[in-house]
């Protein structure tokens, strides 16, 4: 199924780079890049390429494409603590209704501060 696109989704703008992003890691299925209003250093976001409002929703081969991602992007950013963050609907403080899963780093209190 090709992949489904919403023109006023702001992630999905991002996916086509009408929005500028820092990109981390582009696959066929997913695209990830740095959060716009950072939790931590590092925190970043892992999102299908297809337009899905919620995970329940997704296709379950984008689906297995955003878990390995979020992974390398843990590796590579040599956290030990970190949160893997998925919100599904306002109640449950789903801002932006594209997919996504945040990575986010929980630096310790003798980690480097910035
Ligand atoms: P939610 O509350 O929906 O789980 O999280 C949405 C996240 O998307 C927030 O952490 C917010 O900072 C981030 N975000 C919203 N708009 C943009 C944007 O235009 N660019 C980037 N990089 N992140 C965004
Ligand atoms: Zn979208």
């Amino acid at each position: 199924m090709a992949a489904r696109t919403l023109a006023s989704c702001i992630f999905c703008k991002i996916i086509k780079g009408e929005i500028p992003s820092f990109k981390l890691i582009e696959t066929d299925l997913s695209y990830s890049f740095l959060d716009i209003g950072p939790l931590s250093k590092g925190h970043a976001l892992v999102i299908p390429k297809d337009h899905t409002v919620k995970m329940h929703e997704l296709p379950d081969n984008y689906l297995a494409d955003v878990l390995p991602v979020a992974k390398k992007i843990a590796v590579a950013l040599g956290a030990e603590n970190y949160n893997i963050l998925q919100n599904n609907g306002r109640i449950a403080h789903q801002e932006v209704d594209h997919v996504h899963f945040h990575v986010i780093p929980k630096p310790s209190a003798t980690d480097e501060e910035g």
